[in-house]
């Protein structure tokens, strides 16, 4: 039985990263900063658009 990947993303420079386990040294791998949010929470309602607009 394994852990799903917990995928989390930076608040600083919104990378996405995997979490590493507990008890490593958290941070992310791009800019340092140890702040995040986790995808999950993050990809529940995305209010994406169904339909392509005019580009502009
Ligand atoms: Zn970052």
């Amino acid at each position: 039985m394994r852990n799903p990947s917990e995928w989390v993303r930076c608040v600083e420079c919104k990378h996405e990263y995997e979490l590493p386990a507990l008890g490593e040294e958290m941070g992310c791998p791009m800019c340092g900063g140890v702040s995040w949010v986790s995808t999950r929470i993050a990809a529940a309602p995305a209010p994406e658009p169904r339909y392509e607009t005019q580009k502009t």
